[in-house]
């Protein structure tokens, strides 16, 4: 998800630019060879001492890294993931930030150090990094609509790569049931994904390196997983992690989810949202699950009564979805319809 950067050491003298200073000091990190910068002496003397800061953190991520009264040399390489203290500085916390876009799991340990030159900075990056329209296939809807089949589908024939939204709510609500925090407590969900590495590759999900595609779909996170996506400050997180994934990804995503064409890619070339009757969805998931068709249909409509109804990011067809009912459908079928619908909308390019 994440790629090396081209970058090759350079020496400089920055006595001129100390406040770019900092970002280079970082992106050396990545580059191949060393780096060394100089004219640096202010930078002992700003919010914290920064030659210092910056040697301690990169250090901490693995990177070798010498200073002296003016001088920094930073060894580049591949950081490892890690937690960055910004000591309080704005410029730490931003100039570690675009090291996450090159490094899985780097974490800011005080984001909001930003606020006091750039309280926007996390939104404006977000924004930067939103992957351009043509890559994105979004498809939303409700529960038992064949989602996760179709979207698997459509990304194999399409050479894409496939991105389960709903595994990330999931993950949170099983972090939160390990963890004893009620549903409810939305800073208190959102304390433990702050400290938690959440990782989506080849369809398997991970926290912290363990696989739990199959802890994530027990009767208890099903049970919770729609009030803990109810929290805006839950979402805000997930959203930021999906559309970083769908960035780092070289090929076309297609996404799925419940406001995938409202709010985490509403430039998506294609949005498509797929439904079905009540008791179609019910008896499909009844017949994946070994259970009964009455039950499942009472659980699915709790679950999308509170999906549609939430005032965070509902449950709803963006303004130019295209609305397909898979009712009366085989999966072959409606995965051959998106695919021609995506074909149709890149003819001519
Ligand atoms: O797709 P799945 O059924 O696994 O999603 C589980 C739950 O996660 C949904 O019922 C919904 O509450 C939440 N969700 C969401 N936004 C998404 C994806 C899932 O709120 N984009």
């Amino acid at each position: 998800m994440f790629g090396p950067t081209t970058l090759r050491g350079v020496e400089a003298d920055l006595a001129h630019c100390p406040d770019g200073a900092m970002a280079l000091v970082v992106a050396a990190a990545t580059a191949t060879g060393r780096s060394r910068f100089t004219g640096l002496a202010t930078l002992r003397r700003k919010e914290t001492d920064r030659l210092a800061a910056l040697s301690a953190e990169l250090g901490r991520l693995g990177i070798e890294v010498e200073a002296g009264d003016d001088w920094i040399e930073v060894h580049g390489g591949h950081p490892a993931a890690g937690t960055v203290a910004t000591y309080d500085d704005h410029r730490m916390a931003m100039s570690f930030a675009m090291l996450g876009l090159t490094t899985a799991g780097i974490r800011i340990a005080d984001p909001t150090c930003v606020a006091k030159t750039w309280p926007g900075f996390w939104q404006a990056l977000d924004q930067m990094v939103r992957p351009v329209a043509t890559e994105v296939v979004a498809i939303d809807g409700p529960a038992g609509t064949g989602k996760t089949t179709v979207a698997s589908a459509v990304a194999g024939l399409l050479g894409g790569t496939r991105l389960d939204t709903g595994a990330f709510y999931r993950s949170a609500t099983l972090l939160a049931h390990r963890a004893g925090v009620d549903p409810g407590d939305g800073p208190g969900i959102r304390a433990l994904l702050d400290h938690a590495d959440l990782g989506y590759t080849d369809g398997a999900m991970r926290i912290d390196g363990e696989d739990v595609s199959a802890a994530i779909r027990s009767p208890e996170v099903n049970a919770a997983v729609s009030a803990v996506s109810a929290h805006p400050i839950v979402r805000e997180a997930l959203v930021r992690i999906q559309r970083r994934w769908a960035a780092g990804a070289d090929r076309i995503t297609v996404v799925e989810g419940r406001d995938i064409g409202t709010v985490v890619f509403p430039d998506a070339r294609l949005k498509v949202y797929l439904d079905a009757r009540p008791g179609v969805r019910a008896a499909r998931r009844a017949r994946e699950a070994g259970t009964d068709t009455a039950e499942e249909a009472g659980r699915l409509a709790a679950r999308d009564a509170l999906d549609s109804g939430r005032a965070a990011s509902p449950l709803r067809p963006a303004d130019d979805a295209w609305h397909l009912d898979t009712s009366e459908l085989t999966v072959d079928e409606v995965v051959a319809a998106i695919v021609e619908r995506w074909r149709a909308s890149t003819s001519g390019q």
